[in-house]
């Protein structure tokens, strides 16, 4: 059971550390800046003037001279699936392709170097509205440019596009049928595309793909951490990971090696049938728990989706365009009712959980799942999770409060993925995407983050984002949601 992080001592003596004759962006509730702080065994023993903080050092205390320079507390992303973005690191990158023929010269490029059983596999971090022909590359393309490798195009969470020799290796024939929560996306004659939207329907392709050596694995995730230290990033949240992918965490904790803190969250499925709700409650009930007090690794819960992401989030109106009529309100990820008696057994069990909701009719049943779980076992205090909440609207609010639930928001998915929910949602409604500024008005406790690799992880260019409503392909989307006063 997950237990508070017990709060840090002050440690006493002199200082390992001091800045002086900066500028100490505090970011407490009174906005002070201060000029020179006193750091002892990794923890802020002081904020103060450079006089009162050089008083403090010893003989050993090493002086850093700021020289005016600014100094922040470091960033804390809410939402960041480390591991993925690690293993991303050195994956196929279409960020700059600008049409079809680049992705295509890209995938063959590698193809030319990779043995023949590798996968070639892509970043998520592209985005198909930014080629001149507006669409994913398909099926037919990906054969001619990599014809004896199975290929697979993640792109953000939700979408992925495979050549046939992926097909192949994953044993999906050409009459499969879409499995609840996914589309095997088909052209006008009803022929497989390559594109594949949902967890539920590429799960068994990535499944046919070998899993990354614990070496490879490990450094990914040193080499990640490294990069985000360099951003500013010193804490995330990994929010969707099985016992499996935890193990690197484990042995990189054991040599000391982490440089970013992680809370981990563990995917549950619930799903739609009797047996898929017995075999996520089975495994709730029998999780070994990490230590909670472990500053740099613990574990924080069990994490959700309720529904896709742009393509086939969950909502009330149909959407303006789909790539699966049959459901043109787009597609839940666990029913109504095995969501709501797996919450209600994670609450009565003491766990703290999070969803993933898009779509204001997922954010609904969410709703309805968390009220449930309260009536069972109280919520408040516990910090239980909307996460993204991107479609939310003015009626969530005071049920959310109600629940003394949390927002986890992530405003680069609207800055990376605006064009499709133009393209999906229709730009009316595209304009009212992850409200910051009404998450704030309403009293809730919001947390940052990133969604990285769907998203660029750099804080700044959230922040950006976040104030000035500013989008990658699609320009600035619903100005009057800013959080900032100054507008
Ligand atoms: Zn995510």
């Amino acid at each position: 059971m997950t237990q508070p992080v017990p709060r840090l001592s002050i440690p006493n003596g002199p200082p390992d550390t001091i800045l002086l004759n900066g500028r100490l962006l505090t970011l407490d509730s009174s906005g002070r800046v201060a000029e020179a702080i006193a750091i002892r065994e990794g923890v802020i023993q002081a904020v103060g003037s450079s006089s009162e903080i050089a008083e403090m050092a010893g003989p050993n205390t090493r002086r850093i001279e700021l020289d005016s320079q600014t100094v922040m507390p470091s960033f804390f992303d809410s939402h960041n699936h480390m591991r993925g973005t690690g293993l991303g690191l050195d994956a196929v990158d279409l960020s700059r392709a600008k049409d079809i023929g680049e992705v295509l010269a890209v995938v063959e490029q590698r193809a030319a170097v990779a043995p023949p059983d590798e996968w070639i596999v892509s970043s998520g971090r592209w985005h198909e509205e930014q080629l001149v022909e507006q669409r994913f590359p398909n099926r037919d393309e990906l054969d001619r440019a990599a014809p004896n490798h199975a290929v697979l195009l993640r792109r953000g969470g939700h979408n992925v596009v495979v050549n046939s020799r992926a097909f192949e290796r994953a044993s999906v024939p050409e009459e499969a049928t879409n499995p609840p929560g996914g589309t095997f996306v088909r052209d006008g004659g009803g022929s497989l595309t390559g594109h594949v939207i949902g967890g539920a329907a590429f799960q068994r392709i990535l499944r046919a793909m070998p899993s990354p050596m614990p070496e490879q694995e490990e450094a990914a995730l040193k080499k990640v951490m490294r990069a985000y230290n360099a951003a500013g990033i010193t804490s995330v949240i990994e929010p969707d990971l099985m016992e499996s992918e935890f193990t690197s965490y484990r042995n990189l904790r054991e040599r000391n090696e982490m440089t970013v803190r992680t809370t981990a969250m563990f995917r549950f499925v619930p799903g739609f049938t009797p047996e898929e709700l017995e075999r996520a409650k089975f495994r709730l009930e029998k999780r070994e728990f990490l230590p909670a007090n472990d500053p740099w690794l613990r574990a924080g819960g069990v994490k959700i989706t309720a529904d896709g992401g742009v393509e086939t989030g969950f909502i009330r109106e149909p959407f303006a365009y789909t790539d699966d009529p049959r459901e043109p309100h787009g597609k839940r990820y666990a029913s109504e009712e095995n969501l709501q008696e797996f919450c209600i057994v994670a609450s009565r069990a003491g766990w703290q959980v999070g969803i993933h909701c898009v779509g204001d009719a997922a954010i609904d049943s969410v709703l309805d799942a968390y009220e449930a779980a309260h009536a069972a076992a109280p919520l408040t205090g516990r910090r239980w999770a909307l996460i993204h909440m991107m479609a939310a609207q003015p009626e969530h609010f005071p049920r959310a409060r109600a629940l003394d639930l949390v927002i986890t928001a992530q405003q680069p998915l609207q800055y990376t993925l605006a064009a499709g929910f133009r393209k999906y949602w229709g730009p009316e409604r595209a304009q009212h995407i992850e409200p910051l500024r009404a998450y704030l008005e309403s009293g809730l406790i919001v947390g940052g983050g990133s969604d990285s690799p769907v998203t660029p992880y750099e804080p700044l260019i959230g922040i950006w984002s976040s104030v000035t409503r500013e989008t990658h392909l699609a320009g600035v989307q619903g100005p009057g949601r800013s959080p900032s006063k100054r507008r």
